[in-house]
This record gives structure tokens, C-alpha cells and sequence, in this order.
């Protein structure tokens, strides 16, 4: 069980005490919201692989949370720590998430207990084709059934490997390359995946920046510049978001927590040196570029605008929540504050952009990219010429009525440039992403704001998502 405060409960209990609370606004029909709340599927497998002359024996779950919509999906997590009821709590909050952002996906995660720094490349690849096999066993890997993705401790490499052994235990299938999302471009990834979720986090606080009322509930105002943000946790997400919001937006990434220990500098720190710092070096400690506090606990209770957490769950608990003083707390990684920890920052008037909307960003361009794999086709590729040769037309028939007319008017080079250019797969990523990101965000904010009775962001989501899984199981017939 993971307890990280023998007083406090599992993650899975968090999660379903925060489904409680949203439950008990709605008037869904009895016996409704246990089958909504409970997780259909636990499958656990152990397996032996032959490494450095011996057998070892490595346990993996996948667990399925909802089949309201199929192929239910989530990512896979590589950690020592994986057990039953974290997969099953974050296959939770996949089914959320994904009814959250419209999706058409149930929820599901896996997790092998392992720590990948224990392995060389060569024997992870051996590791994760034999479960890739167990898991096609079972249906657990599928284009139509369950999609993988990658999560902690786990990336495009690990993906590639799953779905080249998934091609060939399934050579007939055409839409193999489907069952599983987060793949290198080269095996049918698609653009802007890897940052994806880094990416709908600077997207949800752009949303938030937008919104005064939200604003002015946390006390903040203004825009995004010059905003003082702490981040913990410099993996995919937190490093892509931290990079994004600090040289697209003007905003300061005033700490970093990390492993060893957190790096702060109040004037902002630059991101991207960090970043490499933290590859070169294996931690933060040392970096130039801030100074050093060995407790990275201490980082989340700095004096900042906004905290992001994105790296683990429960790391915002009943012991520290008091100690908090960001005012706005996004949660970027999977259920970082704890159903205790959440009503104590509520009572102190703190606002949480929850995590079933905040980090939706990877799921989204995951549902893209396997989009893409059904279609065998590149998204732009049919349109992006004609879309050029309609808007020279429009161009060049501008020119021709300014010069007519004597008006004289030219179109600057940089605006030509722009908008002759045709758009991109990594463009229409973006887009699709942002819309995405905007739209749960309305329905979210106006589930609190039209409903006095809704408390926080976090029951609001709920709220939406449990409604929308409600009645794709009453078309259903139950
Ligand atoms: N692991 C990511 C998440 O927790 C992505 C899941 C996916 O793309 O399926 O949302």
C-alpha cells in the first residue's frame, strides 16, 4: 500500500474520497456511481527474464478502471514503488481525465516495479518485450482495446520497443502500430507528443491567467510575467512546462526541487541549463546558476504565485499542506496532494487546478497520435499545399486591388511569410491541443461558478467527468 503517513490513506482512497464529495452533489440513480467509482480489472503478472547469467523474476500490472469507451487507455510506469494500488488509483483518474477532455477512452495504467537505473538499454528492451507479451495475452496491449503510453520512468524508447513486439506477435494487423501512443516519429509518433503534457500545462495556466474571478479567489492578478512559479520534479513534464511558461510567458521559475535537493534563485532560473546540468551531473546540486538547499522538501513551501508539482503522488500531504504558501497549485504530475491535504488547503482559500485537467495534455496528443496510426496518414499531408495555393490567391488579389485602387498598401514579408505557410503536423497539434486544454477548462470553471454548492475546481471536474461517463453507460442501457 502506498502510505506515505501511516495516519493517512492510500491513493486509491484519496481518489475515491474526492469522488465521494463530487458524487454527493450529483443525483445520478442509486448503484450508479460504485460502478462509475470501482476498477473493473486488476491483472498482476510476474515473469522471469534470463539477465547476467541468472533468472529474475519482475512483477507488472495493468489495471482497467472503466470500459465505458474502448480502447481504454493510459500510460506505464517503470518505478520501484508501482503496487496494485497505485496503478489502480491512476487508472482512476485516467477514466476522469479522458471524460474530462472529451476523449474516447476508459482509463487504464500499468506499472512494472522495477528502477530503470538498476538496468542497461539491452536488458530493459528484454524486460519490456517479455511483458509486452504478457500483456498481449491477455488483450491488455490492443489498438482496439488498450493503449498504452509511456509515463514515469518510461519514454519513446520503451514505446518503440512494445510496439515493434506487438508487430510481430501480430504481424497481420494493420492498425498495429496503434496499440501504443508516445512513439518515435520514426515508428508513427507524431509531432509535439513528448512535450505534450508540458505543453497542456502552459496551456491550463494561460486558462487561468484569462479567468479574474479564479484569479482573484487565489489573490494573484496580472498576467503570466514575472509570475514566481517553484516546480518540482525536472523530468518530461515539469521541465517542458518550467521551459515553456519561463521563455514563452515571462514568468519565473524561482526553484527547482529534484532528487538531491532544490535549486532556487528569486531573479528566475534558466531552465534549460538546469535541465542539462541535471543530465550531466545526475542531480541539481552544484548548479552555478542558484543556490542549493539539500531538503528539497523545502521548495514546496517557498513564497511563490504558483507551485507546480510533477513528479509524484501524495507529495503535498496532511504534514506539510499547512506550510504551503503558494496561493495557486497546478498539479502537473498524477495525484500529488492527497484528499486530506486538499481539504486543509481548501479551508486556507488556496486554489488547485486539479490533475485530471492540468497535466490532460499527453493523453490528448496520444489520442491524436492514434488517430494518426488508424488513418495511416499524416495530418496536413491532403490539405497543407491547397490550404498554401488558396491563400496566395488571397495575397496576390490584395496586391492586385491596392495597386488598382492607388492605395498603395504592402503586406509586410513577415506577415506573407506566415501566412502563405501551410500548417504543420506540429501546428495542428497545437492547435487541437489548445482548444482541448480551453474547452474543459470552460466547462470546468462554469460547473463551479454556475453551481454555489461546488467547492473547488477539483469537485467541479468531477463533476463534468462523472456526468459524461453517466451517460455513455445509460446509452448503454444500464
Ligand atoms: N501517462 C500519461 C498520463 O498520465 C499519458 C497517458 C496516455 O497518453 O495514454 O496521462
Amino acid at each position: 500500500m502506498n502510505r506515505p503517513f501511516p495516519h493517512q490513506a492510500s491513493f486509491r482512497d484519496s481518489v475515491d474520497a474526492m469522488f465521494a464529495e463530487a458524487v454527493a452533489l450529483m443525483d445520478l440513480p442509486p448503484g450508479l456511481a460504485e460502478k462509475i467509482r470501482v476498477c473493473n480489472s486488476t491483472y498482476t503478472v510476474r515473469f522471469g527474464v534470463r539477465l547476467r547469467g541468472q533468472i529474475h523474476t519482475f512483477t507488472g500490472y495493468r489495471s482497467v478502471h472503466s470500459e465505458h469507451h474502448e480502447p481504454v487507455k493510459g500510460g506505464i510506469r517503470y518505478a520501484p514503488s508501482v503496487n496494485q494500488d497505485e496503478v489502480e488509483a491512476l487508472a482512476a483518474l485516467m477514466t476522469y481525465k479522458c471524460a474530462l477532455v472529451e476523449l474516447p477512452f476508459g482509463g487504464s495504467k500499468g506499472g512494472l516495479r522495477l528502477d530503470p537505473r538498476d538496468w542497461d538499454a539491452a536488458e530493459l528492451e528484454q524486460i519490456t518485450r517479455r511483458f509486452t507479451y504478457e500483456l498481449s495475452r491477455r488483450r491488455l496491449i490492443s489498438p482496439s482495446q488498450n493503449v498504452p503510453a509511456p509515463d514515469m520512468g518510461t519514454s519513446e524508447r520503451e514505446m518503440a520497443w512494445m510496439a515493434d513486439a506487438y508487430k510481430r506477435l501480430h504481424p497481420e494487423d494493420i492498425d498495429a502500430r496503434a496499440c501504443v501512443t508516445g512513439k518515435p516519429i520514426g515508428m508513427g509518433g507524431i509531432s509535439g507528443r513528448v512535450e505534450a503534457t508540458g505543453r497542456g500545462v502552459q496551456y491550463a495556466l494561460r486558462e487561468v491567467f484569462r479567468t479574474p474571478e479564479l484569479l482573484a479567489r487565489a489573490g494573484l492578478e496580472g498576467s503570466l510575467e514575472g509570475q514566481r512559479i517553484v516546480v518540482q520534479g525536472l523530468g518530461n513534464v515539469g521541465y517542458h512546462a518550467a521551459s515553456f511558461l519561463s521563455s514563452e510567458d515571462g514568468a519565473r521559475i524561482i526553484a527547482v526541487a529534484e532528487r538531491d535537493g532544490a535549486v532556487m534563485n528569486p531573479d528566475g532560473l534558466n531552465i534549460d541549463d538546469l535541465r542539462e546540468y541535471l543530465r550531466k551531473n545526475g542531480g541539481v546540486k552544484g548548479f552555478p546558476g542558484g543556490t542549493f538547499e539539500p531538503d528539497s522538501a523545502q521548495a514546496l513551501e517557498l513564497d511563490c504565485d504558483v507551485l507546480i508539482p510533477a513528479a509524484m503522488e501524495a507529495v503535498i500531504n496532511e504534514e506539510n499542506a499547512g506550510r504551503i504558501k503558494a496561493r495557486l497549485i497546478l498539479e502537473a504530475a498524477n495525484g500529488p496532494t492527497t484528499a486530506g491535504a486538499d481539504a486543509i488547503l481548501r479551508k486556507r482559500g488556496v486554489v488547485i487546478v486539479p490533475d485530471m485537467y492540468a497535466n490532460a495534455g499527453g493523453v490528448t496528443v496520444s489520442y491524436f497520435e492514434w488517430v494518426k496510426n488508424l488513418g495511416h496518414i499524416t495530418f496536413g499531408r491532403l490539405e497543407r499545399r491547397q490550404e498554401e495555393d488558396r491563400h496566395r490567391l488571397l495575397v496576390e488579389e490584395l496586391q492586385r486591388l491596392s495597386a488598382d485602387t492607388g492605395l498603395g498598401w504592402t503586406l509586410s514579408e513577415g506577415f506573407k511569410q506566415r501566412y502563405l505557410t501551410g500548417a504543420s503536423e506540429l501546428e495542428l497539434v497545437r492547435s487541437g491541443l489548445d482548444d482541448t486544454m480551453r474547452g474543459a477548462f470552460q466547462q470546468m470553471f462554469a460547473q463551479l461558478h454556475n453551481d454555489s454548492r461546488v467547492p473547488d475546481l477539483r469537485t467541479a471536474a468531477f463533476m463534468v467527468s462523472i456526468r459524461r461517463i453517466a451517460e455513455s453507460y445509460h446509452s448503454l442501457g444500464l
